[in-house]
């Protein structure tokens, strides 16, 4: 057997351990320690596995015969002894890695998808876990497919249902503008219904592809194409309110627009 297949043999027996198959685990650092009986480091991660307390201890004392200032093996027997108490000894060090982004930042975490090391500034939190910025971004690249054609008619589209929520706002004072009730009552009920409709139709026009910053985009044109009707039919100066309803039904008209081209 040569040098890889022993660093081999050791990296599936650690893998291994940390998928908890402690029996295989065993097995594995065993025949490593065949070949290399004086491999300190191969014995100090098998002893942890054992359940046999003679069997770790005579472990620990061959680590010591082979290098007697192996302090984790002392302290591991000592509290095997009794000498100290288990919560005395001190515990094995926790792998210190480095921030992918930032070398200089030392991190415990890593990204849950590709493994690599990652600092609680860049570390993103997915419904999955921690992931890194690039993983993020892959798969936010396969959630967006939405081209700039895609955008342009669900642009066009936003506008043209602003104009015609417009004119229905414009409708809804004209008629109801004097009734209190009804006209707040109307304008509770139309917005939303309005805005999740306009909503609907620019996600067609789309292809019900999705764009990074769209809904805002969306919005935007919506809202263009809100006031263009609105404004010049001269409704908000009619009374204060007018302007009341009118702000209502195209407030809750563009969040529910902006809350469906999210989804
Ligand atoms: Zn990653
Ligand atoms: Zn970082």
């Amino acid at each position: 057997m040569d040098e890889l297949d022993l660093i081999n043999l050791k990296k599936q027996a650690r893998v291994a351990a940390a998928t908890g198959d402690k029996a295989r685990a065993i097995q594995l650092y065993t025949e490593a320690l065949a070949q290399t009986p004086d491999d300190d480091n191969a014995i100090m991660e098998l002893v942890p596995l054992l359940d046999d307390e003679d069997e770790k201890r005579d472990y620990l004392k061959r680590v010591l015969r082979i290098s007697p200032y192996n302090e984790e093996a002392k302290a591991a027997l000592a509290a095997l002894e009794g000498t100290v108490t288990a919560a005395a000894a001190p515990r094995p060090e926790i792998e210190v890695l480095h921030c992918y982004y930032h070398p200089h930042r030392e991190t415990r975490l890593r990204c849950n998808k590709c493994g690599k090391p990652i600092c609680t500034e860049c570390a993103i939190r997915t419904p999955v876990g921690y992931r890194c910025p690039d993983c993020v971004r892959e798969l936010q690249d396969k959630f967006y497919t939405a081209g700039s054609g895609d955008v342009v008619k669900g642009a066009v589209m936003a506008l043209a249902g602003g104009l015609l929520v417009g004119l229905a706002t414009y409708l809804t004072i004209l008629i109801l503008g004097q009734f209190l009730f009804f006209g707040f009552l109307a304008s509770f009920f139309l917005g939303p219904a309005l805005g999740g409709g306009v909503a609907e139709l620019v996600r067609r026009a789309m292809g019900k592809r999705r764009a990074r910053n769209f809904p805002i985009i969306g919005d935007i044109a919506f809202l263009v194409g809100v006031f263009i009707i609105a404004i010049p039919s001269g409704l908000f100066f009619w009374s204060l309110f007018s302007i009341g309803m009118a702000a209502l039904l195209i407030i809750l008209a563009a969040s529910a627009l902006y809350a469906r081209l999210k989804f």
